[in-house]
């Protein structure tokens, strides 16, 4: 799982390319747009398309009717476009019913949507599962029209909202075990590049990475619209969602701001570990938070009546950046650097679960003679073979049935890698041996002393 071959600044180049394409596409929580997309994330990595008719229960909520935009605009009486969708999708709220009509500015002022802290920028507001119909546009549009407010308007929302079907995309890679780690990126925004185009780059990206490779766990990817698509997901779902051994949702994770972990509702979960480790050694600051009932749609994965251990990542947090939500969310603000970094990061927490096993000294009775292995100058043959040499002590010391590797860095402070690079080479000289019997045993719990072990005392 080492990501030694993968050239960063190439990888976040072609990130970027990826989100550049996506971006002028109109998505939306059904719709065409979201299919499109999908079908473009199948050209990287195989992504198995569902539909879902609208109508459809699911948990308690119902599969709306379908919506597709073509045309949008508020034209003034002389029959110029002064808000042309042609430009910006975000010019029409979300879910606006279909309209033709000649309205005059008083009405028309109802239905408009901007912000007033940034004159140049479009926010983007969503009307679903309510009647009714919107526009956003920059201050300077709106001061535009409303210098007009003497005669009418006429706006069009030429678009259709029938019965038809909510779209998500999933990627299975089976692993040795059938415990799965879960990842999940909303798939429902318009054009924005950090919200949440990022978010599906990296996801689709790790996929393409993990396929290529061996996998303890298997791995799935659900590309599903916002809320609606996550409750339809588990709900699909229900009978499976056990499997899910640790989890993530991602989103915003191509701006230049420090990485954001929020914990799982459960707050310690191995997921949770293992991310602030992978943090915490990475060089770079970072924050984390506890879980709140708000956000993305680890909001529906971490509901009590489901709990997975699913954390999210970010970098700057959703609502904590001024072009959250806006059109200025858009392929400048998200950077090659930091989608690779994103995607780097995410690779560490996966190679870490996948790594994080128990093992037992085979050498228990004091501390096995390192020099006839070759064991104890470690620091004379590379840069940080003292750090190695502490780590083969540490595991050598810890690693009793009882712990992970993780709880043994933990433990030592020191990362995760030089820690499983111990353990490697104690294996290698027959000093450690895993407490699973097999790499598939499922369930590993780190509080239980393994006893099917085979240390050498046999
Ligand atoms: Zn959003």
């Amino acid at each position: 799982m080492e990501p030694d071959n993968i050239n960063l600044d190439e990888l976040g180049c072609e990130l970027h390319e990826l989100i550049a394409r996506l971006y002028p596409i109109h998505r939306c929580i059904s719709g065409d747009g979201v299919r499109e997309t999908l079908a473009i994330l199948n050209e990287h990595v195989p992504v198995e398309v569902h539909e879902v008719p609208s109508g459809t229960q699911v948990l308690d909520w119902t599969v709306p009717r379908e919506w597709n935009v073509r045309d949008a605009y508020i034209k003034d009486a002389d029959g110029r476009r002064l808000v042309d969708y042609r430009r910006s999708n975000l010019h029409v709220v979300q879910y606006s019913r279909p309209l033709r009509r000649v309205v005059s500015w008083d009405e028309l002022e109802q239905h408009l949507h901007t912000l007033d802290e940034h004159p140049d920028w479009i926010p983007y507001r969503t009307a679903y599962y309510s009647d009714t119909w919107g526009f956003c546009l920059s201050r300077r549009q709106y001061d535009e029209l409303k210098n007009r407010a003497g005669r009418p308007f006429e706006v069009r929302i030429d678009a259709t909202l029938q019965d038809g079907s909510l779209t998500y995309g999933e990627i299975y890679l089976p692993g040795e075990s059938r415990d799965e780690v879960l990842i999940s990126a909303h798939v429902c925004h318009p054009s924005m590049a950090n919200d949440n185009l990022s978010g599906l780059a990296v996801a689709a990206y790790l996929a393409k990475h993990l396929s290529t490779r061996r996998r303890r766990y298997s791995y799935r990817f659900v590309f599903a619209p916002g809320t609606i698509g996550a409750i339809t997901w588990l709900s699909r779902n229900e009978r499976n969602v056990g499997r899910v051994k640790h989890g993530l949702v991602l989103a915003l994770l191509g701006d230049e701001g420090n990485t954001t972990y929020k914990r799982s509702r459960r707050g310690n979960a191995q997921i949770d570990r293992a991310v602030e480790h992978v943090l915490a050694h990475s060089g770079s600051d970072y924050s984390t938070v506890d879980f709140t009932p708000f956000g993305y749609d680890q909001r529906q994965f971490c509901s009590p009546g489901f709990d997975l251990p699913m954390g999210c990542l970010m970098r700057s947090a959703n609502g904590h950046f001024p072009q959250y939500h806006t059109s200025a969310d858009d392929l400048d603000l998200v950077k090659p650097a930091s989608l690779a970094d994103s995607w780097s990061k995410c690779l560490s927490v996966i190679e870490l679960l996948e790594n994080n096993r128990v093992y037992r000294n085979l050498s228990p009775k004091g501390e096995p003679q390192l020099g006839r292995r070759g064991l104890y100058e470690l620091s004379a043959s590379r840069q940080d073979g003292a750090v190695l040499q502490q780590a083969v002590l540490w595991v050598l010391n810890f690693a009793d049935g009882s712990r992970t590797l993780l709880e043994i860095a933990e433990r030592a402070s020191l990362g995760f890698a030089v820690i499983r690079e111990a353990a490697e080479l104690l294996i290698r000289h027959d000093l450690l041996a895993p407490c699973e019997k097999t790499a598939a045993q499922e369930n590993l719990s780190a509080t239980t002393p393994c006893l099917h072990a085979s240390p050498s005392s046999g």
